[in-house]
């Protein structure tokens, strides 16, 4: 890796003084934003492009002013449609904006585009999208992970400064870390869910991915906190997350390391990239310790019952009467019900409403739902009792770098396995990241870092600590060297 191949240390922070002194304006950034979306457009990373971005109103000294940003088009934009990635809502254009878009657009910060994802969040890959599937910008054969595979392409393509993105078992850290960028899912509960659309609303939470973590403590500042729409949404103060960062040593800091999260089926060149993070870290001064997660090995399992149960409870607004795609010529109710889901659906959604609907029906409830938020408590404790011994926990965020585009398609079971290391964190509510560590050939490894509920601060601070001393986070896609 030469200099050049490197993009330039460069934050939001550094954007914000060019911006204030006029060395730069929202216009040239827009301009730049407009390029490179059009240079990229073969990865099919946006489902709506904004014709004409509304330039900010006068400065009111936020950071994210006249910055070009993306939202995964789960979150709600008034006059602007909103997807899902399904042709269910194919052309619903919603009344109303999402809480974070409104807090955004309050700041400044520009929008281009509505980026690509599976449908309702439903994959790990970004294939499942009824607007087809996104390309990896370091491999444009491979995935670009999921479910918010267009946020992150967009960012590893410089194509805008951050994208939201949402989290309900991995979507945020899985598609950063197959994209080569960083992301955060906060603790649920410190980002308000209003407008964004439920997939399996216990597990969900909005977070952010950007190119380092003084960006994503930038855009997450700006989002979280609380908001009486969201009754799960925390009243505590949010702390000044960059100035934790700036005052972080490294020295002392326990880092337990989850040893399931190393077990079987993680490759071996993502082993060797994460153990080298973990001496990085080690050199400046933290210390490591194993750490058990005993019932970690049960985590997809659990989880694949849990979401699916609150997905087909979620999704049973999409009748086609109030809004969403309707089947046409339709002779009753009954009908009616049927084929708007049946056609406004894609396969991947279809079989989650099937297994939630089953698990949910009577005489089944116990055994699996009851049994998997059991499976859920017990994974929680664990990870209480984890953390015990360390401060935050690291791993690999997915066991392998992105696959190739249609490689798992006709696997659900294979594709669910790539979010071996996420889900037991949406089952707990925990906050976590994924920042890139190392390459195998063309592609980039994640690592995952985890910490204990509120304590993003933590988080951004360790992550911030590690890619002021290396340069895996400033590695370009090869297309834009
Ligand atoms: N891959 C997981 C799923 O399909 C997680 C998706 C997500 O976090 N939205 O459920």
């Amino acid at each position: 890796m030469s200099d050049r191949d490197l993009a330039p240390l460069h934050s939001l922070r550094d954007l914000a003084a060019e911006l204030a002194d006029g060395a730069t304006t929202p216009a040239a950034l827009l301009e730049q934003s407009r390029a490179a979306l059009d240079a990229c457009a073969g990865l099919n990373a946006l489902i709506t492009r904004l014709p004409a971005p509304a330039a900010p109103g006068a400065s009111g000294g936020h950071p994210l002013w006249g910055v070009p940003y993306a939202h995964k088009d789960l979150f709600c934009t008034a006059g602007v449609r909103t997807t899902a990635g399904s042709k269910m809502l194919a052309d619903f254009v919603p009344p109303y904006s999402a809480h974070i878009h409104e807090r955004l657009d309050a700041a400044g910060a520009v929008l281009v585009g509505k980026a690509n994802m599976d449908e309702f969040a439903m994959g790990s890959s970004s294939e499942h999208s009824a607007f087809g599937p996104v390309a990896n910008p370091h491999d444009p054969s491979r995935v670009a992970g999921g479910s918010s595979g267009g946020s992150a392409a967009l960012v590893a393509a410089r194509a805008v400064r951050f994208a939201t993105a949402s989290d309900t078992g991995g979507s945020i850290r899985q598609p950063a870390a197959f994209c080569g960028v960083t992301g955060i899912k906060p603790t649920w509960g410190r980002v308000s869910r209003y407008g964004m659309i439920a997939y399996a609303s216990s597990l969900d939470q909005a977070g952010v991915i950007a190119t380092s973590a003084v960006d994503c403590a930038i855009a997450l500042q700006c989002i979280a906190g609380h908001d009486r729409r969201d009754s799960t949404s925390q009243a505590l103060a949010v702390p000044d997350w960059l100035d934790q960062l700036d005052r972080f040593d490294l020295q002392g800091l326990r880092i337990g390391l989850p040893t399931p999260m190393y077990g079987e089926g993680i490759d071996v060149e993502v082993l060797e990239a994460v153990a080298e993070a973990r001496r990085v870290l080690e050199q400046a001064g933290a210390k490591v310790v194993d750490v058990d997660l005993p019932n970690a090995g049960w985590a997809i399992a659990a989880y694949y019952v849990i979401a699916p149960c609150e997905a087909s409870s979620n999704l049973a607004r999409y009748d086609g009467v109030r809004f969403g795609h309707r089947a046409e010529g339709v002779r009753n109710l009954e009908e009616l019900y049927t084929r708007s889901r049946t056609e406004g659906f894609g396969a991947e959604v279809q079989r989650r409403i099937l297994i939630g609907s089953f698990a949910l029906s009577a005489g089944y409830y116990d055994a699996y739902y009851l049994k998997a938020q059991r499976v859920r408590r017990l994974i929680a404790e664990d990870f209480a009792r984890a953390f015990e011994h360390c401060d935050l926990l690291l791993s690999p965020t997915t066991p392998t770098p992105a696959f190739r585009i249609g490689e798992k398609l006709d696997d659900p079971l294979a594709m669910y396995a790539a979010d071996v290391n996420t889900v037991a964190v949406n089952l707990a509510g925990l906050p976590a990241m994924s920042l890139p560590c190392g390459y195998v050939g063309r592609l980039p490894v994640g690592l995952q870092l985890i910490g204990k509920s509120w304590d993003e601060g933590l988080l951004l601070a360790a992550a911030h600590a590690y890619q002021r001393r290396t340069a895996w986070h400033r590695v370009l896609p090869e297309s834009l060297r």
